[in-house]
């Protein structure tokens, strides 16, 4: 396997190497520019496949669906090797129709036979079921984007990952609850791992060429609807007002992470994995504007920031396209009319689940599983109207005391403990 990156202390899955760019086929549509002395692209070497064959894991999704509108801005540069989605198949097979993948898997059985009636004489092949999301996993894409929600997503982002391929990663919950398997396989299997999290996307575009590691890194954090809200109004906010985010659009259960500071402690402990640094050298601000995505800084004293609009456009289109860069229809940005970026404290007394997170990275072994475990469970049921939005840190805070300090090793271990967590707390 050719090392492609002049960074020997920081993680060549994050970095890129030579076998994940080997995926990518060799013609391209346009001229490079010359690669920078570190870049990991050799003087030369072709940028982008023409088309490069995708599958999207979650294409039904909220960052499915933006990785998708890339695609139909692009027919030239992409093509669709598999899409798959959990319940919605009128979705899906809309999809399938307008993109005409090889390959349409649904995790829910019940809807395989309107499935395959709807795609039928059409030549796309259909799956239902976890093992055809497994199947979609498994085939040969130049670049996979790993967007389900939750642990579901973790088997089928390990499968897309042993394959060595290119994985754009938006499922954060398998890097906090399998943060050491991840990114173990990925250096196994010689897979190049991508951020598609804004924040980490912003770390890894400033970190990529570096020589040097960083020293810290700061991730923003909007602050979520309720930044300004006083203690005693959470407890009765509504799952409507908590999923109504100030700046980005999501899906629903991102959007509850991020009105608890969740999201941000996940993302903590999502960056602890993929920029190998300590907990004490990751903190947090809070920027209600959303423009600055993170801060990276160096042991000189340079700190180096990203900026964009909030859109995920502009993150996914970053590893789309990766190492090249695509047009895209995000809104150019225009500092002068903002005129003011604004900082504070994240306030961990009204949002505890920030506090736990960084516990749960500090104690490691089980505990960040088991916090993310808790973390599903108690969103879920703050959607469905069961508990109230404050008490989401207390079922997390006691499912907490259950942890070993035992790392699990195998996808197996972190099923099996999940399901556990899972089984406990429905007994409450
Ligand atoms: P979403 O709820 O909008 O979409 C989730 C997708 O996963 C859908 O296609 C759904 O059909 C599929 N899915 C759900 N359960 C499944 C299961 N059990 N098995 C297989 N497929 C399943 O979620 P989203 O907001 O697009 O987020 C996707 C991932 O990206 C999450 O891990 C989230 O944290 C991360 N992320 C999202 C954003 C964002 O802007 N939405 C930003 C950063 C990171
Ligand atoms: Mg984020």
């Amino acid at each position: 396997m050719s090392k492609s990156i002049a960074v020997s202390d920081i993680p060549s899955t994050v970095y890129g190497r030579g076998s994940g760019r080997g995926q990518v086929p060799s013609t391209h549509s346009e001229p490079a520019s010359a690669p920078l002395p570190t870049s990991p692209r050799k003087q030369g070497e072709e940028l982008t496949s023409c088309p490069r064959r995708l599958s999207i894991l979650g294409a039904t999704g909220s960052i499915g669906s933006t990785t998708l509108a890339l695609v139909r801005e692009n027919p030239d540069r992409f093509s669709l090797e598999a899409i798959t989605a959990q319940e919605n198949v009128e979705a899906l097979i809309v999809l399938a129709q307008e993109f005409r993948p090889a390959f349409v898997a649904i995790g829910n059985p019940a809807h395989a036979g309107r499935l395959r009636e709807a795609l039928a004489g059409s030549g796309i092949a259909t799956g239902a079921g976890p093992a055809a999301i497994a199947e979609a996993a498994a085939r040969p894409a130049d670049w996979t984007m790993a967007a389900i929600i939750g642990i579901a997503g973790l088997r089928p982002t390990l499968t897309a990952i042993r394959r060595g391929g290119v994985v754009a990663l938006a499922n954060k919950e398998s890097l906090v609850a399998a943060g050491d398997l991840v990114m173990r396989e990925c250096a196994g299997h010689g897979a190049t791992l991508l951020p598609v999290d804004s924040e980490h996307n912003a770390v890894f575009q400033l970190v990529e060429h570096a020589a040097s590691p960083p020293s810290k890194i700061t991730l923003t954090a909007s602050g979520g609807p309720f930044r300004t809200s006083m203690p005693e109004q959470l407890a009765t906010v509504t799952p409507e007002q908590a999923v109504r985010h100030p700046n980005w659009s999501m899906g629903a259960k991102i959007s509850v992470d991020s009105a608890t500071l969740m999201n941000k402690g996940l993302e903590l402990i999502e960056a602890h994995h993929l920029f190998r640094l300590a907990p004490e050298q990751l903190d947090v601000l809070v920027h209600p504007q959303s423009i600055i995505h993170c801060l990276v800084h160096y042991a000189d004293g340079a700190v180096l920031a990203q900026l964009s609009h909030p859109d995920m456009t502009v993150p996914i289109a970053h590893t789309i396209a990766w190492p090249a860069r695509i047009t895209t229809q995000a809104r150019p940005l225009d500092l002068a009319a903002i005129g003011m970026l604004t900082f504070e404290q994240p306030d961990e007394a009204r949002f505890p689940c920030l506090r736990l997170a960084r516990a749960a990275m500090k104690a490691a072994g089980d505990a960040p599983l088991i916090l993310n475990t808790a973390n599903e469970v108690a969103v879920e049921r703050f959607l469905q109207g069961r508990i109230r939005f404050t008490d989401i840190p207390g079922l997390i805070d006691a499912a907490l005391s259950s942890a070993t300090g035992n790392t699990p090793q195998t996808l197996e271990e972190i099923e099996e403990i999940d399901d556990t967590v899972r089984q406990t707390l429905s007994q409450e």
